[in-house]
């Protein structure tokens, strides 16, 4: 390796001429829409539905991703699509504000008209050949992606399951995406309430179900260890980690 000395310099205004071509680049790979409508379910959550010419013939299926460009830098936020139409070129996401984080402030800013640059859709969880019945544990970053399959899984032929921070607010934000017969279980800080979800997933394997298993890693994980010990063949579980502590913009 080169000594820092060693190194070929880069001049101030060779860099920035870089940044320029980089932004170029991404400007050109990535797609603009408009905010055509955000809706705002409850103090943390933001149902948008983004439009646009570069939105149209776009083949999606549910499970995957988009990245959106936040401000004009490199970095991105991952969003699910909860449906997308191909024909009016439009789509639309259930964003999440946990907090503070770039992509919290940009769903709880957005205002119809407002426009924004994504990737994708990108694979993300793969979906294709998911067989009834269907186990869904998941969190309030999951609730776009139950939605999703909606449009192919019958509800009568998957169980919801969701942890969450404050279950009467996510209560109405289900109720609104038409998923209120989901289980909502509080969290805990300890996340005892996880011995709960695995007793009762463990039951369900018992059904011969599949597990979409999404949102928070070490819940995931925790899960996903719990029904492979119990003879579940990883055949029968798919699994995405949507965030982690400590961690921005996992993906
Ligand atoms: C494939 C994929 C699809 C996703 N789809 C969706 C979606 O449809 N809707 C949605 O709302 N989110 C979705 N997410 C999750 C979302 O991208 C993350 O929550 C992201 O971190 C939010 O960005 P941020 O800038 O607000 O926080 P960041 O700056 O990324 O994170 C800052 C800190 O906040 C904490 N944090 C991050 N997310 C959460 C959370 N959900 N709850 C509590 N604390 C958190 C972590 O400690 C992190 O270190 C998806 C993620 C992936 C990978």
């Amino acid at each position: 390796m080169n000594e820092p000395s060693q190194q070929p310099q880069i001049s101030e205004s060779s860099q920035a001429q870089q940044g320029r071509v980089t932004r170029m680049l991404l400007q050109w790979l990535m797609r603009s829409a408009r905010v055509a409508a955000v809706e705002t379910l409850s103090p943390h959550f933001q149902l948008i539905e983004l439009q646009g010419e570069a939105l149209r013939g776009v083949a999606w299926t549910a499970g995957q991703k988009i990245q959106v460009a936040m401000g004009a830098g490199l970095s991105a936020r991952t969003y699910t699509p909860m449906s997308w139409d191909a024909g009016k070129g439009r789509t639309r996401l259930l964003a999440f504000s946990h907090g503070d984080g770039p992509g919290s402030r940009w769903a709880s800013g957005l205002r119809d008209g407002d426009t924004c640059q994504f990737f994708g859709p990108r694979r993300s969880l793969e979906l294709a050949g998911l067989v009834a019945p269907v186990v869904l544990f998941g969190d309030e970053t999951s609730f776009g992606l139950a939605a999703s399959l909606r449009q192919t899984l019958r509800a009568s032929d998957t169980l919801h399951m969701f942890e969450a921070t404050d279950v009467a607010e996510s209560r109405q934000v289900l109720d609104a995406v038409s998923l209120g017969e989901a289980r909502l279980i509080a969290r805990s800080a300890d996340d005892a309430h996880l011995a709960t979800v695995e007793a009762e997933l463990l039951r369900l394997a018992a059904n011969g179900a599949q597990f979409v298993l999404i949102g928070k890693a070490s819940s995931i994980q925790r899960i996903s260890r719990a029904l492979k010990a119990a003879s579940v063949a990883s055949s029968r579980i798919k699994a995405k980690a949507y965030w982690a502590p400590g961690k921005s913009g996992l993906d």
